[in-house]
């Protein structure tokens, strides 16, 4: 199916139920109205002289716009890019440039981030062009610039149209959008996500329909969704948490997505939820814990929600017991994915024993392979064992836009993508993941799992979130390094961290420098980017 098929499917059978409430815009759509004003962009951007194959970007928080361009696009196979909101001018040219995009969709602003301020100053052209067929200097195939007024009161801007005069250039029935509709197939690209960049620079992903509509639902599948559910929807649709673990999913089974706010912020997220009787959360694990840990979090009433997902990396047991038993969601699940695999390969689902559903990623989704093999020989190690995922199937990328030896770098010939993360497998098929190859520590000769002591340490009463990392050390290769976030008003030194850990963890597994920060460094996907503390650590070991 491509996405088109699928959102008339969908308005075929719910049309009048809420599709799309976007709280922090006041605006709510059901299915019906998000088919018509899909087409009718789509159809805007037909005129516009956007075609099929043709790249455009979106650089935008959470809002109603975005989905209605994620789906206009897909009607008529125009290729979305989604552009990182952290980005500035020069990450955002050399995105745009890349994949040559020819329109950029923008927000206005957030809070103190002048977006339209950073188009212009990379294109100071705009204030003299007409804003139908721009030739920029620092963006040379890029045609059109549209600007989303979230509030709806923003002034005219040179050289830039407004999205609701663009779509209004549109129509919903415009024989062109069917037509050109009927000529896609599942297997056509429609669109480039860009992995977070935890662990160094972001890779644009090409995936098509086939990958995104199908994962969007075997998710919602492993949630039992149905149109009387409502998702709320704190992470960025930037990325295909967001775009496929949300969106997709809910339009695959009729229910609502419900966006609290432009950019993440927990007591939004806890209002939202009591306020829209949401059904549904989803999460990576910080902003979990940033919910949970709010002083106002007893106020609310969430006794709504019966599930979600917590994904993107690893995911404390303490946090998903605290979702569980705190949270009303008994049902919520783990997955695992990587935006590469459209994303996700693994995953429990609501009836999953609640055991393995806290403790791993539960199985390989319908339709899918996975393995873990060994890094020396390659093959299948048995079960227990830990090796590297690799994941084979529907969900597999086309490939990185624009490179084919990166692309052969990650998928073999045989079409297994290799991920990058090592992992366990159970004799019944559940996966646990270790962590990333990457992120191993190897201290005189012993491997060392960062998960495993932050899932110990994390144990503390007085500990809120933790992140370990190894850092070089001349003695035993590298040594253990853990940043700890105590939790709000209260108080904890290394000694007694130091002290909680003798006895109850190897000697070895004791880490040698104890931090205490405010934050994490993080991607805006909330991911907590290891290789920048373990820079700021040799840095301060100097
Ligand atoms: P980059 O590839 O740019 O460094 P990234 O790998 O974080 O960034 P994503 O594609 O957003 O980009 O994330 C996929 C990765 O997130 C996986 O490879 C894995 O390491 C981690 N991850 C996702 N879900 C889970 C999970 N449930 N448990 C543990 N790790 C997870
Ligand atoms: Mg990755």
């Amino acid at each position: 199916k491509t996405i088109g098929q699928q959102l008339s499917e969908t308005a075929a059978r719910f049309g009048a139920r809420d599709a799309l409430i976007s709280r922090h815009q006041g605006l709510r759509l059901s299915y019906q109205q998000l088919l018509e004003q899909s087409q009718q962009l789509a159809s805007a951007l037909l005129r516009a002289g956007i075609a099929k194959g043709d790249r455009v970007g979106i650089w935008s928080h959470n809002n109603v716009e975005w989905v209605l361009l994620q789906l206009a696009t897909a009607h008529v196979g125009i290729i979305l890019v989604n552009i990182n909101p952290a980005y500035r001018t020069s990450e955002l040219a050399y995105a745009l440039n890349k994949v040559q995009c020819k329109a950029l969709f923008v927000m206005e602003r957030f809070k103190t981030s002048d977006y339209l301020g950073m188009v212009r100053a990379l294109a100071p052209e705009l204030e003299t062009q007409g804003s139908d067929a721009l030739q920029i200097e620092a963006l040379p195939d890029l045609r059109l610039v549209v600007w989303i007024d979230v509030a709806g009161q923003g002034q005219e801007q040179p050289g830039m149209q407004r999205f609701s005069r663009f779509i209004a250039s549109g129509d919903a029935a415009d024989p062109q959008v069917a037509q050109i509709g009927a000529t896609l197939t599942p297997y056509d690209p429609i669109n480039i996500q860009f992995t977070s960049g935890t662990t160094g620079f972001p890779k644009g992903a090409t995936l098509t329909h086939r990958n995104i509509v199908n994962n969007g639902y075997f998710i919602g599948e492993a949630m039992r969704l149905t149109e009387e559910d409502r998702l709320c929807i704190p992470v960025p649709l930037y990325h295909c948490f967001g775009m496929v673990l949300g969106n997709m999913a809910c339009m695959t089974h009729g229910a609502a997505m419900v966006y609290p706010n432009d950019g993440f912020d927990a007591l939004t997220v806890l209002e939202t939820v009591q306020a829209e009787r949401c059904t549904g959360l989803h999460g990576v694990p910080t902003m979990f814990i940033a919910e949970l840990d709010h002083p106002r979090f007893a106020e609310f009433d969430l006794s709504s929600l019966r599930t979600g997902i917590m994904a993107g990396s690893p995911c404390p047991i303490e946090v998903m017991k605290r979702v569980v038993s705190q949270m009303h969601l008994s049902q919520i699940t783990i997955a695992y994915g990587m935006t590469e695999t459209s994303p996700v390969s693994c995953q429990s689902s609501t009836d999953t024993p609640l055991d393995k559903r806290v403790s791993t990623v539960g199985k390989v989704h319908p339709h899918l392979e996975v393995k873990i093999v060994s890094a020396e020989t390659g093959e299948t190690v048995a079960p227990g064992q830990s090796g590297e995922l690799c994941t084979r199937g529907y969900s597999v990328m086309h490939g990185y836009w624009g490179d084919e030896a990166k692309t052969r770098e990650a998928i073999d010939a045989d079409g297994w993508m290799h991920t990058g993360d090592l992992a366990t497998m159970d004799a019944e098929g559940y996966v646990n993941i270790v962590g990333r190859i990457k992120d191993m520590v190897i201290r005189g000769g012993e491997n060392i799992y960062p998960r495993e002591i932050e899932e110990f340490l994390y144990t503390h009463p007085q500990v809120q979130d933790v992140q370990v990392v190894g850092v070089p050390d001349n003695r035993f290769g590298e040594e253990l390094c853990a940043w700890v976030i105590v939790k709000a008003g209260q108080s904890l030194d290394a000694e007694a961290l130091r002290s909680y850990c003798k006895g109850r963890v190897a000697h070895y597994k004791v880490p040698r420098y104890i931090e205490f920060v405010k934050a994490f460094p993080m991607t805006v996907t909330g991911k907590i980017q290891k290789f920048k503390i373990r820079e700021a650590m040799i840095e301060s070991l100097k």
